[in-house]
């Protein structure tokens, strides 16, 4: 078609809309319940407007519909925000097979695999998730890219790519191969000594277009490096990275089980602690003093745990080091929470099967936490955390049109999380039963 051709269409149209004065057309959502962060309430028979992708207006009470516009009756259910995990693996899932997969799996594989697990995080509610560790090149940098272009349905993505290491630290690729296969992994695999290659390390992982930075600064509970849970990054190295990241406008996440990891990653500066399974008193004062998020992914502990009590399914190592996390995490979340922690919904899924991320909710209620709270964390704490509360984790006019919706009320039964009927992400329905 010639330019001067689509150009007069395009004008025609214009003219034939404003001739007639249709208007683009609104969908109206009649909600019986709807969380309100700002006030902390559920607001009862309220009508959401949405225009394209955007929120354009919330009114008291049932408003009724122009011509062209679509309702869609949630009369019954309670309206919140698209829900936001801050911790997810959507490369991997821990599975018996999970130790040998790296060795048989092409970057293909793992890349058409991670698009079930996506879409399987979206139907659950979450909109929007933070990728923090790839386990092959960069493919949740690819996913995050294809679901924005409309290649892929999955929530919207923040990822860090592949975490960062130290040598021989928890995320060290190489760790356990045989001495020919361990090889030497530099800052482009994110194995770093010193602060230099920390810097090398987040300039390469901005290079490659992650949004985020992950810290792997204390052991895990599913690798087999050395050391246990004990501290691998030292103070000028975690310095390095927060710095660095800062000056390319990322946030940086830590790893981290036990009390010198932590403390010296709220130091640093970092702004979300994962884990924090065995923070003690000092650990716990290091993280309020920098204002450190902390996001605990109970689900994984829990679901370890469970794991851990089946022989066969984990290495022996891995077995013993799990044993208690399930019943320590309760005893930490608890007292974050009482002693003010700024407590941010995160999951680590994949290490637990994609798609039941929602089940922290009501392990986050169980330690303690109110469920306004635990609501609260996956909405508007998750968005200040990712730095996007002009966007997103409220519903108000202006922002991305991202909601969920539950049958009930979940204040009252926090299990109803777990069976989301109503799916919206940036103005589309995902789900709708
Ligand atoms: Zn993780």
């Amino acid at each position: 078609m010639s330019r001067f051709l689509l150009i007069t269409l395009l004008n025609s149209c214009l003219l034939i809309s404003s001739i007639t004065g249709l208007s683009a057309n609104e969908t109206i959502i009649h909600a019986g319940h709807m969380l309100d962060v700002n006030t902390k309430k559920m607001l009862t028979e309220v009508s959401v407007i949405i225009e394209k992708n955007k929120i354009i207006k919330v009114e008291q009470g049932y408003s009724s519909a122009g011509q062209n516009d679509v309702i869609i009756d949630l009369k019954d259910h309670t309206l919140m925000p698209g829900l936001m995990d801050m911790h997810v693996h959507l490369s991997t899932v821990l599975s018996p097979t999970f130790f040998m997969e790296k060795f048989v799996m092409d970057s293909a594989d793992y890349a058409f695999r991670s698009t079930k697990y996506a879409k399987d995080t979206l139907m659950a509610g979450f909109t929007t998730v933070r990728e923090l560790g790839d386990q092959d090149n960069n493919v949740t940098i690819a996913l995050r890219d294809a679901i924005k272009t409309g290649y892929v349905i999955g929530p919207r993505i923040y990822t860090a790519g592949k975490g960062l290491a130290t040598l021989g630290g928890l995320a060290d690729p190489s760790n356990g191969l045989r001495l020919e296969f361990m090889g030497e992994p530099d800052f482009v695999e994110g194995v770093i000594n010193g602060p230099i290659e920390a810097r090398r390390a987040v300039r390469q992982r901005f290079k490659e277009g992650a949004d985020v930075i992950k810290l792997n600064v204390t052991g895990g509970s599913i690798n087999q490096g050395r050391g246990g849970f004990g501290s691998q990054w030292m103070q000028d190295e975690l310095d390095a990275v927060v710095e660095t990241a800062k000056e390319y406008g990322m946030s940086v996440a830590a790893h981290a089980h036990t009390p010198v990891g932590i403390a010296r990653s709220a130091k640093a500066g970092v702004d979300s602690i994962e884990h924090g399974t065995y923070m003690d008193d000092d650990a716990l004062k290091a993280m309020k003093k920098y204002n450190t998020a902390y996001v605990p992914t109970m689900s994984a502990m829990k679901w370890i745990t469970e794991k851990a009590k089946e022989k066969g399914d984990l290495p022996a190592e891995v077995r013993a080091k799990s044993e208690n996390m399930g019943s320590q995490i309760d005893i930490t979340v608890n007292k974050a929470y009482k002693k003010g922690l700024r407590i941010v919904f995160g999951t680590d899924a994949g290490v637990y099967p994609h798609g039941i991320n929602a089940r922290e909710f009501e392990y986050m209620v169980n330690a303690g936490i109110p469920p306004m709270t635990a609501l609260l964390s996956a909405t508007i704490e998750t968005a200040k955390l990712l730095r996007i509360e002009d966007q997103l984790g409220s519903i108000e006019p202006g922002k991305l049109a991202d909601l969920v919706a539950v049958k009930g009320d979940p204040l009252q039964n926090i299990v109803l999380m777990q069976d989301v009927k109503f799916v919206m992400k940036d103005g589309v329905v995902y789900k709708q039963e």
